[in-house]
């Protein structure tokens, strides 16, 4: 019978391993669009998923990728027709769902969403959920109040792959940029995506010895948590908010109030997986005019379906920079 290659995760003995597999079309999961994917990507929850962390997975076998870009073969859902080209993140896809690590997927239509216009097959997975969620996390902090005339901007894990698009998103929009990094080496890289200063992680990474610091930022987008965003709390302007994304430096956050009680700080929560629909065509539109393609083609490393589970594996260690496109099939 018809087969697709795919990256397969198996459970044995409470432990999963990744592979790459031949798998039976007929095995395709329940949906009412079937895509051939042309290329996939790498993000952190991925790297969780193909080393059995955080539970993110109840049912193996399971197909990986929590993102793909793609054509429609075939449709039962009255927006899609074969040869579309589409995008998907997030909808727990990946998760709970069968997901873009292998050469076909079949998901449901609403999930989707149409190739918006200027933004390739390949480079809608050079943004992918880490992208999305970038532009996601700076339109959120402007409609919060952030303004470009009020100081920096900082980005914790700013060598990462929301970081990274983040920043270059933030200094194209003209904002000064303060990215800090566990990475000194890649202070070049982040120069060229526009950051102005480079933050050495460690100065942020201690809990911090007093409920108030001195006002630093004007605006934050936090990939980290954990001690760091204990500290970057602490040194937030009157009034700023932060965007709590990620949690690469653990999931915990030991805060006293006093920031929000005596300088109006605030935390937007940032969620990109089940953000309505509306706001995802609204978020993907803004993509292409504010994210700089030039500066995302310097963020991206390329790579196929038979590295993803050693990248898995580097990723979890803060070991991948930027942006990592996967082609399957490509376009
Ligand atoms: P990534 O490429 O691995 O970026 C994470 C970055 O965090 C690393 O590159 C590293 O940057 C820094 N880092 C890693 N380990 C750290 C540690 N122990 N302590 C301090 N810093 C550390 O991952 P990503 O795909 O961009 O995702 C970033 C985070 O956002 C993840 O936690 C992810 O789960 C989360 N996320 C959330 C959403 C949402 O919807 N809320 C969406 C996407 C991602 P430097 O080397 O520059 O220090």
């Amino acid at each position: 019978s018809e087969t697709f290659k795919a990256v397969l995760l198996r459970e044995a003995d409470k432990k999963v391993s990744a592979a790459i597999e031949q798998v039976p079309v007929a095995d395709l999961p329940e949906g009412d669009v079937t895509v051939r994917v042309a290329y996939t990507t790498l993000n952190y929850k991925d790297g969780m998923v193909m080393n059995g962390i955080g539970r993110l997975v109840r049912d193996y076998p399971h197909i990986p990728g929590v993102d793909f870009s793609g054509i429609v073969e075939s449709s039962e859902h009255p927006d899609y027709q074969p040869g579309d080209k589409v995008v998907l993140t997030g909808w727990r896809v990946g998760e709970v769902h069968w997901g873009g690590y292998g050469e076909l997927a079949r998901v449901k239509g609403d999930w989707l969403v149409k190739l918006p216009e200027g933004i390739g097959l390949d480079d809608a997975m050079a943004i992918g959920t880490a992208g999305f969620t970038a532009m996601l996390s700076v339109d959120t902090l402007e409609r919060h109040g952030l303004e470009k005339d009020r100081g920096d901007v900082l980005v914790t894990g700013a060598a990462g792959g929301v970081g990274s698009v983040a920043t270059a998103i933030l200094a194209n929009l003209g904002y000064s940029v303060a990215g800090s990094t566990g990475r000194p080496e890649q202070a070049d890289y982040l120069m060229d995506l526009g950051v102005s200063q480079v933050i050495d992680r460690a100065e942020l990474a201690q809990a911090p010895s007093r409920p108030l610091a001195g006002e630093r930022f004007a605006g934050c987008i936090d990939n980290v948590a954990g001690t760091t965003l204990s500290n970057v709390l602490t040194q937030m302007k009157y009034g700023s908010a932060v965007a709590a994304v990620g949690l690469a430096g653990g999931n915990e956050l030991n805060t006293t109030v006093l920031p929000f009680l005596l300088r109006g700080v605030s935390i937007l929560g940032i969620d990109s997986v089940i953000c309505p629909k509306e706001r995802r065509l609204a978020i993907w539109k803004r993509i292409a005019t504010d994210l700089p393609m030039q500066k995302l083609h310097h963020m991206i490393e390329r790579h196929t379906l038979e590295d993803l589970p050693n990248l898995g594996k580097k990723i979890l260690e803060g070991g991948v920079r930027g942006r990592t496109v996967i082609e399957v099939s490509g376009s």
